[in-house]
């Protein structure tokens, strides 16, 4: 299971991480963040890929994705 988590108040509504997501999982949110921009949310709880993509394009180091692994997965 990815667990994809954004780091909300550092965001600067670039977008660069919604135009990359391969799943379209990203959207600028409605409300403000601390800095008064609209931080980038998750769409869907559980679409993320985890594919890093998004991590790879942001300058502003908003995103960490960890693998959680559940009982009967392997470390391969
Ligand atoms: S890790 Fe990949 S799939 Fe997940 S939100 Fe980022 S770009 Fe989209
Ligand atoms: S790339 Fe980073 S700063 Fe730009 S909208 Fe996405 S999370 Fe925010």
């Amino acid at each position: 299971m990815i667990k994809l988590v954004i780091d909300r108040d550092r965001c600067k509504s670039c977008g660069l991480c919604v135009a990359v997501c391969p799943r379209r999982n990203l959207r600028l949110s409605e409300s403000i963040n601390e800095a008064g921009y609209h931080p980038t949310e998750q769409c869907e709880e559980g679409k993320c890929s985890g594919c890093g993509l998004c991590a790879l394009m942001c300058p502003d180091i908003v995103f960490s994705i960890y693998r959680v692994r559940g009982r009967g997965e392997s470390n391969e």
